[in-house]
């Protein structure tokens, strides 16, 4: 693994110090997930707000150790993530950001449009949503059936159902993607705001990482202005389908860093909390210790491939996040197991991580789908 360097290990300590701002509101968000909306002067709130914008529009967050941190490289986002999720990971999904949005919108947009974007983000802590999934099409985006038909006007209009989306019931802007036409070309992606007749979110009920509010959304005829359509400058095998797989790539390190933040945060706890373990009990904390190790080690060397746009960056990537969801949830677990059968009632805290674990797993692309890319990795040569 690339140790982590000067400036990384500050920004390590730094986001170490933040969580503990996220740490302290766990529990009270998962209880009510609009409580982030008192907490926007946070600091690592303010600092997520405008994760990853580039400086040349604008983008000047404070320095740590004498270094701006703009979280546009992958190994950036999977120290803070780690962090961040390590503390809570539901204040980080609940919180305002360009994130998946941005990233598609670094790789799609024109200078136009990124302005437009990148502006609205920077001039106040905004939601943002991603909205691929549809009821009936997950794991198979290629299924899609979200619609995109000219207006007429050079513009367009979106009909369709999106589930399962990020913080799309409270964001002012995201990106939607739909079809102009059939084939796998015929994918597009496009910006919208929310306040627009046709757009419609509603949170869907959930029992783990409550502060995603993961949304069920409706498109009745939403306009979408022709200067709304993105990649327009681009050819038709940039627009869609190779767009996000890209944007999953890039942020899935920062994904499967959080598994090692979940993981390591249960571990820590046990440390903390337990008294006195048994010698099977020790063998298996300092077993799961070791995994956490070895997973970040994972992360940060497919977050270096991604960054280097090297063509191993993706599988490694599927992966690191494949090693860190299971090992989420096989920590918090553990954890779980060694204060007892009451565990998940006396310890909130340890039954919070356990319920949020398991959503790893599904959150861009289930496990099952990080297997494939694996293989296919290995198939096509990229991974050796
Ligand atoms: C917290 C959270 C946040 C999310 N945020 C977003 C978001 O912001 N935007 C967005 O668009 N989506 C989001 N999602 C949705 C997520 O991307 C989907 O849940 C995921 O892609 C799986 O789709 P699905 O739930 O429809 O399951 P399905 O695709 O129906 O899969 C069900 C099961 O079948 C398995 N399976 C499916 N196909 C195959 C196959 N070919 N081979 C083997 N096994 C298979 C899967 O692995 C899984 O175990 C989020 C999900 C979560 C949990």
């Amino acid at each position: 693994m690339p140790e982590l360097d000067g400036p990384l290990t500050a920004l390590r300590g730094q986001f170490r110090e933040w969580g503990r701002d996220f740490r302290a509101r766990a529990l009270e968000l998962d209880r009510d997930p609009a409580a982030v909306r008192g907490w926007f002067d946070l600091p690592a709130v303010r600092y997520l707000a405008t994760m990853g914008i580039p400086a040349e529009y604008g983008n000047d967050p404070e320095p740590i150790a004498g270094h701006r941190f703009h979280g546009t490289r992958a190994v950036e986002r999977a120290v803070i993530m780690e962090e961040l999720s390590c503390a809570d990971a539901g204040v980080l999904v609940a919180s305002p950001g360009p994130l998946l949005a941005g990233v598609l919108v670094g790789l799609l947009a024109d200078k136009q449009q990124k302005e437009w974007f990148y502006g609205r983000m920077l001039a106040e802590p905004l939601w943002t949503f991603f909205a691929l999934t549809e009821p009936d099409n997950g794991s198979d985006a290629s299924a899609m059936r979200t619609a995109l038909r000219p207006a007429g006007d050079g513009g367009a209009l979106l009909t369709g159902a999106k589930r399962f989306v990020g913080n799309a019931a409270r964001a002012q802007l995201g990106v939607v993607f739909a079809r102009n036409r059939p084939g796998p070309l015929g994918v597009v992606a496009v910006l919208t705001e929310t306040a627009v007749p046709g757009y419609r979110a509603e949170v869907l009920p959930t029992i783990g990482l409550r502060g995603a509010c993961i949304s069920a959304v409706e498109l009745d005829g939403v306009e979408i202005p022709e200067e709304r359509l993105l990649g327009r400058h681009l050819p038709p095998s940039r627009r869609g389908t190779w767009a996000f797989i890209q944007t999953f790539n890039r942020l899935r390190p920062g994904v499967a860093a959080i598994g090692v933040g979940m993981a390591r945060a249960a571990l820590e706890y046990v440390r903390a909390h337990r008294g006195p373990l048994r010698t099977g009990e020790h063998d298996r904390l300092e077993q799961l210790e070791r995994r956490v190790d070895a997973t970040r080690r994972l992360v940060h060397r497919a977050a270096a491939a991604v960054d280097a746009g090297g063509p191993d960056g993706g599988p490694l990537a599927s992966a690191a996040k494949l090693r860190a969801s299971a090992l989420a949830e096989d920590a918090t677990l553990a954890a779980c197991g060694l204060f007892g059968p009451g565990a998940r009632l006396d310890h909130p805290l340890l039954d919070k991580l356990a319920r949020d674990a398991r959503s790893l797993e599904f959150i861009e692309g289930t496990s099952a789908m990080q297997r494939l890319n694996v293989y296919q990795g290995f198939a096509s040569g990229k991974l050796t």
